[in-house]
């Protein structure tokens, strides 16, 4: 009697083509997926050719592998960039891509009061993950459990440093050697915990910043192809007064400009729809950060 994985998130169906913006970053996690298909078209070569062959060539499939394996996968995958960049989203695309299932929690869930909480969640998860491989885990908000130890003070201390400890071990357990690749993401890289960064844990940092102007058309593109837009949509224009908004702030203009449209019993978005919604976008953001001074 299987239990029913509570860390699963069902459905995801990412690709990289939803994820904008990106260049060269895209790149690096598409090697990840192909260390998650290697193996699948490894074995169905292996099959087709016969005899001494088949051998040699596994042989030879097999040291190429692992040299990719160790290469990119001695350790887990940081991504580092401020909120709604895609963090997310890519680590569901490199799942959706490999056609892998895909694990998440936010690391928050691990800081409990008791002592030992923590911890078993941890082991649950990649439990979880390892029976249901192959697998991406994928922990947000690393530096809620990641933060180095000695910038915590009082008793919560005594069960993070369990619960880091665990992720510790689980992390040097699974890393490079089952089909379980950890992906976290954090806006805090400069605080977690020495042990964590260390080589073979989350060694491998990628960078994510915000979008300049031409990656800020292309993500309001991705988000445009599900909604009826105007043939005729100044997309640079828009990216030209949304400086400073990430992914999650441009897909929101998206949904805004929509509703508009509706609103008004019009069949398409046009540029002005997205132009208005812009400066809704852009006043809300102003509120939110006055708010949080
Ligand atoms: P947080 O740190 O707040 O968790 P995040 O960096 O993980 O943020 P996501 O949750 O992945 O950001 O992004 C939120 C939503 O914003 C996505 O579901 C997507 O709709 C949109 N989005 C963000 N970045 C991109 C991008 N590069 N391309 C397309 N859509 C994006």
């Amino acid at each position: 009697n299987k239990r029913v994985p509570q860390y699963l998130e069902r459905g995801v169906d990412v690709k990289f083509t939803d994820v904008a913006g990106l260049g060269k970053i895209r790149l690096e996690l598409e090697e990840i997926v192909k260390f998650f298909t290697h193996g699948e078209v490894y074995r169905r070569r292996g099959v087709k050719i016969p005899g001494g062959i088949a051998f040699l060539s596994m042989l030879l499939l097999y040291f190429m592998h692992t040299a990719v394996v160790f290469k990119i996968l001695q350790g887990g995958i940081l991504l580092c960039g401020p909120p709604g960049v895609g963090k997310t989203l890519l680590a569901k695309a490199v799942a959706g891509e490999a056609g892998v299932n895909f694990f998440s929690i936010s690391a928050s869930q691990f800081v409990e009061i008791y002592v030992g909480v923590g911890a078993s969640r941890v082991r649950g998860l990649y439990q979880e993950a390892k029976e249901n491989a192959p697998s991406v885990v994928f922990i947000d908000e690393l530096d809620a459990v990641g933060r180095e130890r000695g910038l915590i003070k009082g008793s919560g201390g005594q069960e993070r440093d369990a619960t880091l400890n665990q992720l510790l071990v689980c992390l040097d357990g699974f890393e490079g050697r089952g089909n379980v690749i950890t992906i976290a993401a954090t806006n805090r890289p400069d605080i977690l915990d020495p042990a964590l960064v260390r080589p073979g844990r989350f060694d491998r940092k990628i960078y994510i910043p915000k979008p300049g102007l031409i990656g800020r058309t292309e993500i309001l593109k991705v988000h445009a192809r599900k909604k009826p837009m105007a043939e005729d949509i100044d997309y640079m224009a828009v990216s030209g007064m949304t400086e400073g908004m990430v992914g999650a702030e441009l897909a929101n203009i998206i949904e805004v400009a929509a509703i508009n449209m509706m609103r008004e019993e019009r069949p398409e978005i046009t540029t002005d729809d997205l132009l208005q919604a812009a400066q809704i976008e852009e006043r809300g953001t102003l509120d939110r950060k006055d708010r949080s001074m």
